[in-house]
């Protein structure tokens, strides 16, 4: 039987190579001496697949109210220091728009879990107003937590049609120490969420944390299975990262040390580009805010996207997940400037005028007896 190394080199070379749940925990697991061999499988899969090229997305970060309780995010409900802003629809607006002039076409709006009819209206209006004016040349991915389906089918209504929900862990037990047993955070409903997304016609991406208190490298293998088997788009995933205010800062002696956090992300990255040739992967800001190079790195592992912050300043520094969130303070231009650069100091090629939209997903939607014509609904939407 191969072993992993002898199977990256393999798919490094080019040959089609299945990792088995063995070797995904033999090189999460693995010294620093397979990062080499690793990346470079990665890499290579990349440059035969979907090529160097590396998307914009910029994120507005449209309001941190919540209802949920997360025990390891600064925004959850019951965290009294934090000043609470729900934007407008014409401050989204002014924020996208500021983007498109820069030369964005793709963009994320993400906020607080909020059932509320004011909020789902205030992105129903944004994503009407971007489609009538500027149809289908741009894409907006909205985050916004598990969302009923009716509250979906209104959104999808509007002419929403990509969504990122992260599953945070696979495994259902770590779950339950992550979160409250309250009721409202239940790992099925989130799964339920994310099968309801990717079979009714959703461009469907899904993440989870990395070092989190209590995980191994088999909760781990289990996650980049779970994403595979949930056939995502796209993907965000992030180191946890610490914040006083929250539960899970108490276990954080229990979590790998930030380097590790760093290190076990990238092989994530890496993995996931290899079984997953396909998807969207993205170069989080969680990565950039533990490791400078984080975005370099990212990209060498296997990411392709990357997301400037684009919301107003008076508002950013009241979303925080975690501390020490990075706070780029430079224009637009000057990041897409120096993201030019840092892109091709790693030999990747910032395109920042195209959508990106991943080959994967136009693959599954193709497929016969999938996505929004086998669901019934008619794709008229353009974003
Ligand atoms: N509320 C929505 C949700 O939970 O899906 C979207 C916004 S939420 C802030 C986006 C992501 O932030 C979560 O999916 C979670 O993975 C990440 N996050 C929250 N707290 C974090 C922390 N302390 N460190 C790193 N990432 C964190
Ligand atoms: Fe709310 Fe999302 Fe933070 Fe959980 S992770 S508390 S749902 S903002």
């Amino acid at each position: 039987m191969m072993l992993a190394d002898e199977k990256l080199a393999a798919i490094r070379s080019g040959d089609a190579c299945d990792l088995s749940r063995r070797d995904l925990t033999d090189i999460l697991g693995a010294g620093p001496s397979v990062d080499e061999p690793l990346f470079h499988a990665a890499s290579a899969v990349l440059e035969r697949t979907v090529g160097p090229a590396v998307y914009l997305r910029g994120i507005v970060e449209i309001s941190n109210a919540c209802q949920k309780n997360c025990f390891y995010c600064g925004l959850r409900r019951d965290n009294p220091g934090v000043a609470r802003y729900r934007m407008s629809s014409e401050e989204v607006l002014e924020a996208l728009q500021e983007g498109f002039r820069a030369g964005l076409r793709s963009f994320l709006l993400q906020s607080g879990e909020m059932l509320g009819d004011e909020h789902i209206e205030t992105v129903a209006q944004v994503l009407s107003e971007c489609g009538r004016l500027w149809g289908d040349s741009v894409r907006m991915v909205l985050s916004l937590g598990e969302l009923p389906r009716a509250v979906l089918d209104r959104l999808w209504a509007a002419g929403g049609r990509r969504f990122l929900l992260r599953i945070e862990t696979s495994d259902r037990e770590l779950y339950g120490r992550l979160h409250p047993r309250d009721g409202i955070h239940r790992w099925s409903e989130r799964d339920a969420c994310l099968g309801y997304l990717s079979s009714s016609g959703w461009q469907t991406g899904s993440g989870v944390l990395v070092g989190l208190p209590w995980q191994t490298v088999g909760h781990l293998a289990g996650d980049l299975e779970y994403l595979r088997g949930i056939d995502i788009d796209m993907c965000g995933m992030g180191p946890w990262i610490e914040h006083s205010g929250t539960p899970l800062f108490e276990a954080r002696d229990s979590a790998p040390p930030v380097r590790e956090r760093v290190s076990l992300t990238l092989r994530m990255i890496a993995l996931l580009r290899i079984m997953m040739p396909e998807i969207n992967i993205s170069a989080t800001t969680a990565l950039q805010t533990l490791d400078p190079e984080g975005l370099e790195k990212g990209l060498q592992a296997g990411a392709n996207v990357f997301m400037p912050n684009l919301t107003p300043a008076r508002f950013r520094e009241n979303y925080n997940l975690y501390e020490g969130k990075v706070l780029v303070r430079d224009d637009l231009e000057t990041i897409i400037r120096s993201g030019k650069a840092r892109c091709g100091s790693v030999r990747r090629l910032l395109v920042p005028d195209d959508p990106g939209d991943p080959l994967h997903y136009t693959r599954r939607l193709a497929a016969p007896g999938r996505g929004a014509e086998a669901s019934g609904k008619a794709d008229g939407g353009v974003l």
